[in-house]
């Protein structure tokens, strides 16, 4: 039996932790998308694609993106697109393709979905300001690590955008550079999807992951 002087690692414990946030959020997605008629899925979708241009994006990478198999992907897009949500356009580069985009409609629906109270929201803003971000750096971290061992496609986050410095300037409150504002900024800023993001290639994904992980 676990005790206090015998406990599970480390590793362990965060993973249980982890889970706990992840069940809080996984009821927030459902309350929120209840509110609008559509399923976690879908809203999920209507997030992701929300900011990301006229184009919006490949049914391909809307699955991967969220981590499911493409036919539910393709049937989330296709109730999306019966309400009014979303409209698939063909891919300019490859006419076979199917691209989709949010519509406005889409878009107030995302609004009111987000404007509801979250739990996992109320829980992070309990904590004070340096919790917040140690936690923001954490999740940097953590997230930068799974999509460099392929096991989430590359996310908008400023530590793999090529307008990214790490530490370049000597001031510890906003020691990065953002090329595309021309902007210093700190730690608490960091983006984790940026609209603005341009992903470096790995070259450069890799150094400034070293110059980040020892600045
Ligand atoms: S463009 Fe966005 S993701 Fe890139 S460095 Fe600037 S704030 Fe970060």
């Amino acid at each position: 039996m676990e005790t206090p002087k015998d406990p599970l690692s480390i590793n362990d414990r965060i993973r249980e932790g982890l889970s706990r946030v992840a069940m809080a959020m996984r009821i927030d997605e459902w309350n929120k998308a209840k509110a609008t008629g559509l399923n976690p899925t879908q809203l999920a979708i209507l997030g992701l694609l929300e900011g990301r241009g006229p184009d919006g994006l490949g049914v391909k990478d809307v699955a991967a993106h969220l981590g499911v198999s493409q036919p539910t992907a393709t049937d989330s897009i296709n109730a999306l697109e019966r309400k009014g949500l979303l409209e698939k356009r063909t891919d300019a580069a490859d006419r076979r393709a199917v691209r989709v985009a949010v519509t406005e409609e889409g878009r107030r629906t995302l609004r009111a979905a987000e404007g509801r109270e979250s739990l996992a929201e109320k829980a992070v803003a309990a904590l004070d300001e340096t919790a917040q971000a140690d936690l923001l750096l954490t999740l940097v971290k953590l997230i930068r690590h799974l999509q460099e061992a392929g096991a989430i496609p590359v996310q908008r986050m400023c530590v793999t955008c090529r307008h990214f410095a790490p530490f370049a300037h000597a001031d510890a409150a906003r020691p990065h550079h953002c090329h595309f504002v021309d902007a210093a900024f700190g730690q608490p800023d960091l983006r984790i999807d940026c609209r603005e993001h341009e992903e470096a290639d790995p070259a450069f994904r890799a150094a400034t992951r070293d110059a980040f992980s020892t600045g």
